[in-house]
């Protein structure tokens, strides 16, 4: 895995660095030779979701950071395969959120004055793309949308927070539904009723009733978290394709929201390089920026 980790480390070396000497990621032989690399690590015959949520959000950047971003992302698919905390299955949720504030935490150390910077840049990328994925798979592969989950998860500047086993989410009000569930409680679902309604949870305790956050399970993952009273499969829960008919705007919804979360991620890295590095650590993201005046205000949003 570490192995596997440097040969794209080199590999995301390779295309910001080949950008950079060239002064001009929009040369033509660059943007094509990017492009034909990227294409090697694409989810065909899937749709390039990640990828179009990762450009949306983050366009001000630099073409050569976007396309190393989009790689790292994508190739997250194969490299953590077999992790439901990289993707948000499972009911994996606790472990979901450590993920992605690992990742994040090893792309700020990878941009502090211990490592050469193109080095550094080139660690930093696939680890915070990695981040991205699992932000942007929340979305797809859990009940949010269902439950009528309309802002984001999280919109701190701190590292991102723990989702804990039968916490409330501050944003939404829905509980995490992961592993067994406490005493005296109650998850529960109509497994009978048509999509959407079949994905509502709704968890009780004494006299109070919270809708209950769920993902959906994947066989090959080991680990499963979800009580099986209101455990769905993946592909009854998943919106990660235009082509499930049956829930095109659901998918539509969790894009959008995975593409303003993924905007708000960069705002949280910059805040933690900052804590981390000070104005050194921000510069390094900075320089990773083509148009600043497209970047999301990161006192506001
Ligand atoms: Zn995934």
């Amino acid at each position: 895995m570490l192995q596997d980790v440097h040969r794209h480390a080199a590999f995301i070396v390779g295309v910001v660095g080949f950008s950079l000497t060239l002064g001009c990621a929009g040369e033509p032989g660059t943007a094509e030779a990017i492009e034909e690399s990227a294409d090697a690590f694409s989810t065909a015959p899937g749709e390039p979701n990640h990828e179009e949520i990762t450009s949306a959000a983050l366009s001000f950047l630099k073409p050569a950071v976007i396309s190393a971003l989009k790689i790292g992302n994508v190739s997250t698919d194969a490299e953590f395969h077999f992790s439901n905390a990289a993707h948000f299955d499972d009911c994996n949720f606790s472990g979901g959120a450590a993920f992605i504030a690992e990742k994040q935490a090893e792309a700020v150390a990878a941009l502090g004055p211990g490592i050469a910077q193109l080095d550094g840049d080139a660690l930093a990328l696939l680890a915070f793309s990695r981040s991205l994925h699992a932000v942007q798979d929340f979305y797809a592969h859990t009940n949010w949308v269902e439950l009528g989950g309309d802002v984001l998860v999280d919109q701190s500047l701190t590292a991102f927070p723990a989702l804990t086993p039968y916490s409330a989410v501050p944003s939404t009000g829905f509980i995490v539904v992961q592993g067994k569930k406490p005493r005296e409680t109650a998850v529960t679902r109509d497994d009978d009723a048509p999509y959407p309604e079949y994905a509502i949870v709704t968890f009780r305790q004494r006299r109070t009733t919270a809708y209950g956050l769920v993902s959906g399970t994947v066989d090959y993952e080991p680990g499963d978290h979800c009580p099986p009273p209101v455990a769905m499969t993946h592909d009854e829960l998943s919106k990660d394709k235009t082509s499930l008919t049956d829930r095109v705007e659901q998918h539509l919804a969790a894009k959008a929201l995975a593409i303003q979360q993924t905007r708000h991620e960069w705002c949280r890295l910059n805040q933690l390089a900052h804590d981390a590095w000070g104005d050194a650590g921000t510069a390094r993201l900075a320089a990773w920026v083509a148009d600043p005046s497209s970047a999301p205000d990161c006192t506001t949003e």
